[in-house]
């Protein structure tokens, strides 16, 4: 069995490491270098129990286990660690240490204080997200699979339409038994060849520090100068750096994934909101100004499994801020469903593709 994935995230790697475990020959098309989106630009931040109550849950939790073993298993490393995750309150307009109520790590502000803790080693951990993107391909490659660099332009299709034969990959058809759209946001160009609901891309910026403080993982509700509160997520890093993210955008989506770019004073902003936060972070060489685009669907879920009419057609995105996390489950399940009997170790029906209207192939391809 030949399966070509569409999109070198997280999402897709995965999908291809799971597949690759079980002898499919399987091929991973990307068009700028894989993680070089969400992928590599992401918190990296993984939590247990984060996703309970919501249909994510056993998801979620399998991920995160599985998050565990591959570390264990694996030779590469891509930082992960167990971490403490602690709620911040910071705000410009206060004196906040009457507010102190639990010991706070060092490297923060006057203006901060840790109001409550939100995870323990137990419960949350942290990764690099690029490093564990490219693992992930690593061992799917160990494995025999391949990377092909190139760009989906669309969908091959049996004579009646009711099949997907394989891909175009600039210009030049390749063929496979079964075809996965993982292109995060991207996906949304695939509702051009596959009756698919739409997958939007929601943008956020992020700076990466050359600063290692203690290992906690912050989330901070800071009151801002503008009056409006704001939520910044710090990730200090093994390798010596401090991720931060936390400021939105409102560029609409490139077709180009290489054209993502910070927004004009955004770095500027989200620097001086660190510095609020931690004065030493905010002041610290700046290694990456970066913003990347989440992929979400409209009921906030994410689409996978089998797209609706087409055989050997799937989908796999829509993972929204848990990408990261939810991206082993993701890809044991897709390898299962593709290559297995049926049956899937997490339930995927919540994330049935063919849950919200969708138009008629015919339509779509006419
Ligand atoms: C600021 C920020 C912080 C985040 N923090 C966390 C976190 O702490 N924890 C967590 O779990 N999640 C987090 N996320 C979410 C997570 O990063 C995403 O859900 C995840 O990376 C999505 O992975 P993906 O593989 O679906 O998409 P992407 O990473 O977007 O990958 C899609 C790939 O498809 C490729 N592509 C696009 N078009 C084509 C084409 N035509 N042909 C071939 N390839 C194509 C792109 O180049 C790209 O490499 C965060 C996201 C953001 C934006």
């Amino acid at each position: 069995m030949k399966v070509l994935i569409c999109g070198g995230g997280v999402i897709g790697t995965s999908i291809a490491y799971f597949l690759s475990q079980r002898g499919v020959e399987v091929s991973v098309v990307e068009r700028t270098g894989l993680a070089n989106a969400a992928s590599g630009k992401s918190g990296g931040f993984l939590a247990l129990d984060w996703c309970d109550g919501s249909p994510l849950a056993p998801l979620a939790r399998r991920s995160f286990d599985l998050h565990a073993e591959l570390a264990a298993k694996l030779d590469s490393d891509w930082g992960y660690r167990r971490v403490e995750t602690l709620s911040v309150v910071s705000s410009i307009h206060q004196d906040m240490s009457r507010y102190r109520r639990l010991d706070s790590p060092g490297w923060l502000g006057a203006d901060s204080v840790v109001y409550r803790q939100l995870g323990t080693p137990d419960s949350t951990a942290q990764l690099h997200p690029a490093d564990f993107t490219k693992a992930m391909m690593a061992a799917a490659t160990d494995h025999g699979a391949t990377l092909i660099e190139g760009c989906i332009d669309g969908l091959t299709f049996s004579p009646d339409g009711q099949s997907a034969t394989g891909a175009i990959v600039d210009g030049t058809e390749l063929t496979a038994d079964a075809v996965v759209i993982a292109m995060g946001p991207w996906s949304i160009l695939a509702c051009q060849w596959l009756p698919l609901p739409a997958t939007h891309g929601l943008k956020g910026h992020s700076l990466v520090f050359k600063y290692e403080p203690s290992p906690e993982s912050l989330f901070v509700e800071l009151e801002w100068k503008t009056g409006m509160m704001t939520q910044p997520e710090i990730n200090p890093r093994p390798d010596g750096t401090t991720y931060v993210c936390g400021l939105s955008g409102d560029d609409p989506l490139p077709v180009d994934p290489a054209k993502v770019l910070p927004e004009p004073g955004a770095s500027d902003t989200l620097r001086e909101m660190t510095a609020r936060i931690s004065p030493e972070l905010g002041a610290s060489e700046i290694l990456a100004e970066q913003a990347c685009y989440r992929p979400a669907t409209q009921d906030g879920l994410p689409l996978l499994g089998p797209v609706p009419g087409i055989a050997g057609a799937y989908i796999a995105t829509g993972h929204n801020v848990w990408g990261m996390l939810n991206a082993p489950a993701t890809g044991e399940a897709m390898a299962e469903l593709i290559a297995g009997n049926g049956e899937t170790t997490v339930d995927l029906r919540p994330f049935d593709p063919g849950r919200m209207d969708a138009l008629a192939p015919d339509a779509v391809r006419a």
